[in-house]
């Protein structure tokens, strides 16, 4: 078979495609369509794809990247919740043999059975241009629900983009950063600018890869621990660490047994946990779980 050409990723091919099927942008799904090929062969590249993988998009709109993908990988399964953009995607789809349709909320799709199935639970590479409004909740379900994962290629909006990659000591460091963190290696890709999309967003953009580490780089007792730990430090992020993790309705550590743990570990018990790195959490969390 011959592979097709991507003919779509500029504005005009985009436009017409729009007009002949009347379709009409759904604000609250996020719709902000790729209209750039430089940054659509960048996504790419730095995806990395060949022809042994099996990619999972998640929002493929009208099919601009799922044209790309197509091309280079193995096997394409694009997920997409808008039902006014089926017929679409079948159209643009249509030449391409290796792509299915799902149409379906990603986050109630079981990613793991999905890759069971179609790639004999090998790693999959994710890519997307995400929904802005869901992007935590995609990203802590692919790592929380144990997805066997290789990277995810996405762009999010640069802010997140920015909290996924800091250290303690800027305000962007909290929950996400921590947790990407532990999972995986943060690259920055490429930043992009709102003119590359129809409709424009309001915020700039970034491309990020995130590669998937095989063991995470901090030993952990107790990893479900450790998160409730980060969660409780963050949800009241200008209290002392102490303050924070006793007033938790998720923890039942007392304030004597935090205050004894911080002692244990030779830290003041004025310190905050926005000063924390994953290598402190994780032994606060050891020292907690020995107890
Ligand atoms: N990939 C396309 C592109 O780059 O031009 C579209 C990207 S657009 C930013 C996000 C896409 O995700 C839209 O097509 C939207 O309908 C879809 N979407 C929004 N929420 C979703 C969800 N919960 N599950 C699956 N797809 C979703």
């Amino acid at each position: 078979m011959n592979t097709p050409v991507p003919y779509l990723g500029n504005p005009q091919k985009t436009i017409e495609v729009l007009q002949k099927y009347k379709f009409v942008f759904q604000k609250r799904y996020g719709q902000n369509f790729l209209i750039d090929t430089h940054v659509l062969d960048k996504i790419i590249s730095s995806a990395q794809i060949t022809k042994d993988d099996f990619v999972v998009e998640i929002g493929p709109g009208i099919g601009t990247m799922t044209q790309y993908l197509a091309s280079s990988a193995r096997q394409v399964a694009a997920i997409e919740i808008d039902k006014a953009l089926i017929p679409i995607l079948e159209d643009t789809l249509g030449e391409y043999e290796n792509v299915e349709i799902i149409n379906e909320d990603v986050l109630k799709v079981d990613l793991r059975r999905l890759a069971e199935e179609k790639n004999q639970g090998r790693p999959v590479k994710v890519v997307a241009n995400l929904p802005y409004y869901i992007t935590t909740p995609i990203i802590m379900g692919l790592f929380e629900k144990h997805v066997p994962l290789e990277s995810i290629t996405i762009m999010v909006q640069k802010e997140v983009a920015d909290r996924m990659r800091v250290g303690p000591g800027t305000k962007d460091y909290g929950a996400l950063s921590l947790a990407v963190q532990y999972y995986a290696e943060p690259l920055l890709v490429a930043n992009v600018p709102p003119n590359c999309f129809m409709p424009r967003p309001r915020v700039g953009s970034a491309v990020i890869r995130l590669n998937r580490y095989e063991k995470p780089p901090v030993e952990v007792k107790n990893e479900a621990g450790m998160f409730a730990l980060i969660r409780a430090a963050f949800n009241q992020r200008r209290k002392t660490l102490l303050n924070s993790l006793s007033n938790s309705q998720e923890l039942s550590f007392t304030k004597e047994e935090l205050a004894e743990a911080l002692e244990k570990l030779g830290w003041p018990q004025g310190i905050r946990g926005e000063a924390l790195t994953l290598e402190e959490f994780a032994a606060l969390n050891n020292v907690l779980e020995g107890k």
